[in-house]
C-alpha cells in the first residue's frame, strides 16, 4: 500500500521488507527481455519539496518501483497526515544491507557518482566490509557525455547499481536510462560515496537514534541551511494539508 504525503507516493515497507522487495526486483530471470531497469528512491523532506516545484523530478520519483522514506521529516509528515508509515528507512542503511546480502552469494554493484576518485575509494571499504561483494566498476558523477557512462555500465552488467549524483539528478538520470541500462536494481543515493569513501562523517549512532542526523549535517555543513529551510516549509505544507482534509 502507498502513502501520500504531499503527493509523493511512499511505500509503508519496514527496512526488512525492503530489502525483501529489492532482491525480488532485482532478479533479473523474472523480468521480460528489454524490460526498463527498476529503480528505487529514497526521498527526504527535501526531496519532497523539491517536486512540488520540479515536474520533471516528480515523474521520475513516481516512476521509481520502491519508494522509501529517508528522512525522519518524512515520517512525522506522514503521521501527522493520519497515515503512518511503518519507520524510517534510511536510504544509506538500506543500500549497506542490500550489499551484505549480495556479498552473501557474490553478486556484485557499480558505484556511480561523486567527485573523481571517491567511488574509487568507497569500493575499497566496502571490499573490507563485505568481502563476497564484487564491485565490477566505478564511475565519477561529473561526466558530460551520458553515452559512454551507459556503456560502461553495461559493460559492467552489475545486480545493483548505485547512484550518487545528488536530486534531481540521479532521479532523472535513473528515468531517463531505464530502458537502456543493463543492470538488477538502481537506488538513488545522494551522497552516500561521499560517506563511505570517509570524506564525509555520518551522524553518530547517538544522534541518528534521537533523529537528529539532520542536525549534525547541518552543524558540519553550515552551507546546507539554505537547502535545509525546506524542512520547515515541507512541514508547514504538510499541517496545511491535514487541515484541509478535516
Ligand atoms: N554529485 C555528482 N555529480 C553532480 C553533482 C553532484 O556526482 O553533477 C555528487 C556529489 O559529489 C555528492 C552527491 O552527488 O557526492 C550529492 O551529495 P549531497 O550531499 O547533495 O546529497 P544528499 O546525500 O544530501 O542527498
Amino acid at each position: 500500500m502507498k502513502t501520500d504525503v504531499l503527493d509523493v507516493k511512499f511505500d509503508g515497507l519496514t527496512m526488512q521488507q525492503a530489502l525483501d522487495r529489492a532482491e525480488v526486483l532485482m532478479d533479473r530471470s523474472s523480468r521480460p527481455e528489454g524490460a526498463p531497469v527498476p529503480y528505487v528512491v529514497t526521498p527526504n523532506p527535501e526531496i519532497v519539496w523539491l517536486c512540488r516545484k520540479n515536474r520533471d523530478l516528480a515523474r521520475a520519483v513516481a516512476g521509481a518501483a520502491m519508494t522509501l522514506p529517508d528522512g525522519i521529516g518524512v515520517v512525522y509528515g506522514a503521521k501527522i497526515l493520519g497515515t503512518p508509515l511503518p519507520e524510517r528507512v534510511a536510504g544509506f542503511d538500506f543500500a549497506m544491507g542490500l550489499m551484505a546480502r549480495l556479498g552473501q552469494r557474490g553478486g556484485s554493484v557499480f558505484l556511480l557518482g561523486a567527485r573523481p576518485g571517491v567511488a574509487e575509494k568507497a569500493a575499497e571499504e566496502l571490499g573490507r566490509l563485505y568481502p563476497g561483494l564484487v564491485v565490477c566498476g566505478t564511475q565519477d558523477g561529473y561526466f558530460q557525455d551520458e553515452a559512454p557512462v551507459v556503456e560502461k555500465i553495461n559493460g559492467a552488467s552489475p545486480d545493483l547499481l548505485l547512484v550518487c549524483l545528488g536530486a534531481p539528478k540521479q532521479e532523472l538520470f535513473m528515468e531517463r536510462n531505464a530502458a537502456r541500462l543493463d543492470a538488477g536494481l538502481m537506488v538513488g543515493l545522494g551522497g552516500s560515496l561521499d560517506v563511505l569513501a570517509g570524506q564525509v562523517r555520518r551522524a553518530p549512532e547517538g544522534w541518528r537514534r534521537l533523529n537528529l542526523e539532520w542536525l549534525y549535517r547541518l552543524i558540519k555543513q553550515p552551507s546546507r541551511i539554505g537547502r535545509m529551510m525546506r524542512l520547515p516549509l515541507f512541514l508547514l505544507a504538510v499541517v496545511r494539508r491535514r487541515v484541509l482534509k478535516k
